[in-house]
């Protein structure tokens, strides 16, 4: 992977593509991977992520945002039917005043049931 600016390529995800730390992989492909969240927030809160290193979405290639958007919406619907959920909550933070602790760009895919509130 090639480093762009502001990249720090030592984050936690990177070290996941890298093969460095583990990950519960549940989708992969050249371009894209998707991994249970270490502390989900509601059962099967994936994280999908570019194999680019991009920061966020202030940093990433447009052609790579949209594919990691298709692959979100592909991981969303095969979690709401492996869930059995009634909706899905899509979530991405961008920068620390934005939210974002981990600077791989990340799209949170959490499948939700009707009455059950996400954990903070
Ligand atoms: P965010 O940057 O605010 O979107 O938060 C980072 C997310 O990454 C959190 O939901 C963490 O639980 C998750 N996370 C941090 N480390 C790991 C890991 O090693 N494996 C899977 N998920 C992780």
């Amino acid at each position: 992977m090639t480093a762009t600016p502001g990249y720090d390529p030592q984050n936690i995800f990177a070290r996941i593509l890298r093969g460095e730390l583990p990950a519960h992989k549940v989708y992969e492909d050249d371009k894209a991977l998707a991994f249970l969240d270490i502390m989900p927030r509601c059962p099967g809160h994936t994280l999908v992520i570019p194999k680019a290193p991009a920061r966020n979405i202030l940093d990433i290639a447009p052609e790579d945002l949209a594919y990691v958007a298709t692959i979100a919406k592909k991981v969303a619907i095969a979690g709401m039917k492996a869930f059995g959920a009634d909706g899905i909550t899509i979530q991405q933070f961008n920068e620390e005043a934005g939210g974002q602790v981990v600077f791989h760009l990340h799209v949170h895919v959490i499948p939700r049931h009707s009455g059950m509130p996400m954990k903070p």
